[in-house]
């Protein structure tokens, strides 16, 4: 085989080839030599090495996602050339268009360039090798239905442990307290309710180590004891049950207990594996055994913080005080969190101006699993944000501008969360294995009965697993519920309050309501064997024209328009067209009418309409659309 033709087949110039042989030592003289077989399989095998670590060495910082107009300046091309081999692809794409990571690394491939994520100054902070491991206090939160005494047996152990040695002062509530007992420090958070349990753990702050459920031995197993029951679950931490109320005289412990088995959490005493504590928040009977239990656990999960590196923590609630500005109570996850320290938190910042704990006095640093309220962030954070200190101002601005301009780019990215259709793919791909499902029904009967028939389905590769189940509407807690563990929601003749529906569509939750039980039995059937196939219905809704554009401090750029036909809606996708071409897809991200927010402007109404995109003009025009999934079953 000549040098020439072999240079053919491995996509380089025949000159190339020839110095780099030369330089490898191969006895070759020019593009004419040939070269036999095995030689010719030894110079492909070395020139491919070579080819690949220059890819791996080319490596480009970018930020994910990027659009194709900045990924072709990066590889130094033209948009149009990475459009033509994205449309060679099938996918008929704009300039202004957010490629993910995967499909931005594939076409740098192409150019022998190995994109890398930027690391940020925030992950330079954030990410820091253990060193200094110590033992720290469990965080504990306690769960259950309402009226179970969750309130009581945390006042009773906070009195009984705080009062005694507290000077008259006043506690404060800050939305977590410590206590002592003789086995060392256990800190509480203030029963959030499992829905903002869990919608913190949705912003990635797994702030509970053990959770208690607390049943009352009266009333028993009631079905926000279950939906507690599942988030806990789905959340991983160790349940201890906590059956309160035995002052009672209809107090029955034993009911609590088969009640309990049926939910996977059979007590120990009866064989199982769930600690569960007899206890009265009234009479204080049993709190010392629920003290000791959570101990013991903790004591084997020897939970550890690094006590040396820069402080992070979870915020566990945040208010605006009229006189004060915002006050932060915050839990130290990591590190000693200090007075005076610079700090970001969420989409806000500041230097940390004074600390208390849950007496009201003024503490000048804070250990791992320490709660304290603190003043000096310029904005209220939600529970669940992360707080972490940064060297200094500039970072934490620099930090703060970052996850702004991430956040605006997001919204015009949905998230991706488990969608029945893409099932089949998620299988093939080896990236799912079980779908999590969320099972709401109108009666108990009909949603053993839907349970029982999903249950039967049969797949090799597929587990069906049932998260939550419960009888009413599709809520709230449903849809962060499904956030967290990836699951979609199956409603059978149920409905769901419209609020619930946008939160949903938010963050990207499929929410399937059916009236007939074999219709939602077929479409599980379908999408197990990828027989779902989606079609996206476009329907035109109206157009309008930019006649100015302006720039606000919060919503960033916003086009003044004027509705020239049908009507403008928040959300809707909007394609922005400057002459015949589209220069930007994205969403309907604000509309405003003066300066109130609105979700809907008529035709002949002036309007402002923000798109996500900054570089619109006067006499663009935009037209928006609605989106309906229609579900196809191929047959
Ligand atoms: P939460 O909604 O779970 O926080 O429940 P609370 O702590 O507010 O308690 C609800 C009601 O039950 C209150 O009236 C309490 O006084 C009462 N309660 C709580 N624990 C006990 C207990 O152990 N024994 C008795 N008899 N009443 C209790």
């Amino acid at each position: 085989m000549r040098i020439y033709e072999l240079a053919k087949q491995l996509g380089i110039d025949s000159k190339e080839l020839v110095e780099k042989l030369k330089e490898l030592n191969f006895p070759v003289k020019n593009h004419m030599s040939s070269v036999d077989k095995e030689t010719a399989e030894i110079i492909e095998h070395e020139i491919v090495n070579i080819q690949e670590k220059e890819i791996t060495d080319n490596v480009i910082e970018v930020d994910f996602p990027i659009t194709v107009k900045d990924l072709a300046i990066k590889l130094g091309k033209k948009p149009s050339e990475l459009l033509s081999d994205l449309m060679k692809e099938g996918k008929f794409l704009n300039i202004n268009y957010n490629l993910n990571e995967e499909l931005a690394s594939s076409i740098a491939y192409k150019y022998k360039a190995n994109l890398k994520n930027r690391p940020s100054k925030e992950d330079k902070i954030l990410t820091v090798d253990s060193k200094n491991l110590k033992l720290r206090a469990p965080i504990v939160t306690l769960m259950g239905h309402i009226d179970h005494g969750k309130t009581s047996i945390l006042d009773y152990i906070r009195k009984s442990r705080i009062a005694d040695r507290e000077t008259g002062g006043i506690t404060q509530h800050i939305g977590a307290y410590q206590v002592d007992i003789s086995k060392g420090k256990i800190t509480f958070l203030d029963t959030p309710g499992h829905e903002t349990f869990t919608a913190m753990r949705a912003r990635g702050a797994n702030a509970t180590d053990i959770v208690i459920i607390v049943v009352s031995a009266d009333e028993g197993i009631k079905p926000q004891t279950v939906e507690a029951i599942d988030h806990a679950k789905a959340s991983g931490a160790p349940i201890i049950v906590a059956i309160n109320k035995i002052d009672r005289p209809n107090a029955n412990v034993d009911m609590v207990k088969q009640q309990l088995s049926k939910y996977d959490l059979v007590p120990e005493d009866w064989g199982g594996k769930t600690s569960t504590v007899n206890l009265s928040a009234k009479t204080g009977e049993g709190i010392d055994d629920l003290l000791e239990m959570i101990a013991l656990h903790a004591e084997i999960m020897e939970l550890k913080a690094d006590f040396d590196r820069s402080a992070v923590a979870v915020v566990v609630e945040a208010r605006l005080s009229k006189g004060k500005g915002p006050l932060v109570a915050v839990l130290v996850r990591e590190g000693i969190l200090k007075n005076a320290a610079w700090v970001v938190c969420g989409m806000f910042m500041g230097r940390i101006k004074a600390m208390h704990n849950d007496r009201g006095e003024v503490v000048n640093q804070a250990e791992p699993s320490f709660p304290v309220e603190l003043l000096g962030l310029n904005g209220v954070p939600n529970p669940g944000d992360q707080l972490f200190v940064v060297p200094d101002e500039k970072s934490a601005r620099e930090i703060v501008e970052k996850r702004k301009d991430e956040e605006q780019r997001k919204k015009l990215i949905p998230p991706a969360h488990m969608k029945l259709e893409d099932l089949y793919k998620k299988v093939e791909a080896g990236e799912a294995k079980q779908l999590k499902v969320i099972l709401k029904a109108d009666v108990g009967g009909t949603l053993e009965a839907v349970e029982g028939a999903l249950l039967k389905i049969e797949s090799k590769e597929v587990e069906l697993f049932v998260m939550h189940k419960g009888v009413g509407a599709v809520n709230s807690s449903d849809v962060l519920l499904a956030e967290v563990s990836d699951s979609i929601i199956v409603g059978f003749k149920v409905t769901m309050e419209s609020s619930t529906r946008e939160l949903a569509r938010q963050k990207g939750i499929e929410v399937r309501v059916y009236q007939i039980i074999y219709e939602l039995i077929d479409d599980v059937k379908a999408a197990l064997e990828g027989l779902l196939t989606p079609q996206i219905k476009r329907v035109f809704l109206g157009r309008a024209r930019v006649k100015s554009v302006f720039k606000l401090t919060k919503s960033g750029i916003i086009a003044g328009c004027m509705v020239e036909k049908g009507k403008i809606l928040r959300n809707a996708v909007a394609h922005l067209f400057r002459g015949n071409e589209v220069i930007h897809e994205g969403k309907v991200v604000s509309l405003k009418r003066f300066k109130d927010d609105v979700k809907e402007v008529a035709e002949k109404f002036e309007c402002g309409i923000g798109i996500g995109y900054e570089k619109i003009q006067p006499d663009d025009v935009i037209d928006v659309f609605s989106e309906e999934v229609i579900t196809r079953r191929l047959k």
